[in-house]
């Protein structure tokens, strides 16, 4: 499984001389994996990174493209609105998110593409696209198999054939094995907005990754996020802030991360690959790498977890 970051900044995208190191796209992350069928193609947020990602994809062929949202702040969405994918009527896209007030994917789209915000009318062009309103995330757990396609599980269901290893059904008779597939389960995150993290599990291989973005600092880590983030190879995770901005420059409540945060989560977790992200948009080269600095100089001489910071266009073997 390989990661692609193509947009790593939080809030707002920027473009500055001091922060072409890291990049200045908003959320966007790639999960290439062998359980993908040909042509499709994975991704997590559409921040200003899903135009490159977009692209990209594009010249590679891609005809079916699957979008996992977080949420639907606008540093999450915007790339969407402008690149290829949305307005071509033979791509297949699926959109999936929670709903938050009443606001599921779709009324999102609705209302985000609506003039004037938008030139064009959400309702002329969105006849292909398949929208996945996920009431309760962590009740839910979506499948795609190589040869099956995709398919939306109850978590019980999907835990009851995975303990029996009873194979699943894709439809029109089609049965797979969970262990061929690319296993998509999720969390609720704190930001406070109903803001969901994923974990990807490719089957095959056993390696997993988290993206866990837009996360809060918590004083204490409830157990069910514990065994979410276990067994993780790769965890992304939002570290905005320092401590010292969170504690005294009034970031606490902004809904984003810490250094101290991230180590603590690794700790109880067991991770031990951490790549920060959601960087901050006044944040340049620096001031980004000095909170990778800040994490490792809370570890004892005997830890050995990996931090980093993500930067736009990067790839990570998972
Ligand atoms: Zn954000
Ligand atoms: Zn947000």
């Amino acid at each position: 499984m390989e990661v692609i970051a193509w947009g790593t900044r939080g809030s707002l995208p920027v473009a500055n001389p001091g922060m072409v190191q890291t990049g200045g796209n908003t959320t966007c992350f790639e999960v290439r994996s062998i359980c993908l069928p040909p042509g499709v193609h994975v991704v997590i947020d559409g921040g200003t990174g899903f135009l490159p990602f977009a692209n990209e994809a594009l010249r590679l062929g891609m005809t079916e493209l699957h979008l996992f949202h977080t949420h639907y702040h606008h540093d999450h969405t915007q790339g969407v609105l402008i690149a290829p994918p949305i307005f071509m009527q033979q791509m297949a896209m699926h959109i999936y998110g929670t709903k938050d007030r009443s606001y599921g994917p779709k009324q999102v789209y609705e209302r985000i593409m609506e003039p004037p915000f938008h030139p064009v009318s959400f309702g002329a062009i969105s006849q292909h696209i398949s929208f996945h309103q996920i009431e309760i995330p962590p009740t839910r757990v979506i499948l795609i198999h190589p040869e099956g396609g995709q398919v939306i599980l109850e978590k019980e269901r999907f835990v009851h054939s995975d303990e029996h290893k009873r194979p699943v059904s894709f439809g029109q008779g089609r049965t797979f094995p969970i262990d061929e597939c690319l296993v998509v389960q999720m969390h609720w995150t704190e930001h406070p907005e109903r803001t969901i993290t994923y974990r990807f599990e490719e089957r095959p291989t056993g390696r997993v990754f988290v993206l866990l973005t837009d996360e809060e600092v918590r004083a204490g880590i409830p157990v069910s996020l514990i065994e979410f983030i276990s067994g993780t190879h790769l965890l992304i995770q939002d570290v905005q802030y320092s401590q010292e901005e969170y504690e005294k420059g009034g970031k606490a409540g902004f809904g984003h991360g810490t250094p101290e945060y991230a180590v603590r989560l690794a700790r109880a977790t067991g991770v031990n690959r951490i790549g920060f992200t959601h960087h901050d948009p006044l944040s340049a080269d620096g001031r980004v790498g000095a909170l990778v600095t800040e994490g490792q100089a809370l570890l004892q001489p005997d830890e050995t977890l990996a931090l980093f910071s993500c930067r736009d266009y990067d790839r990570y073997e998972v």
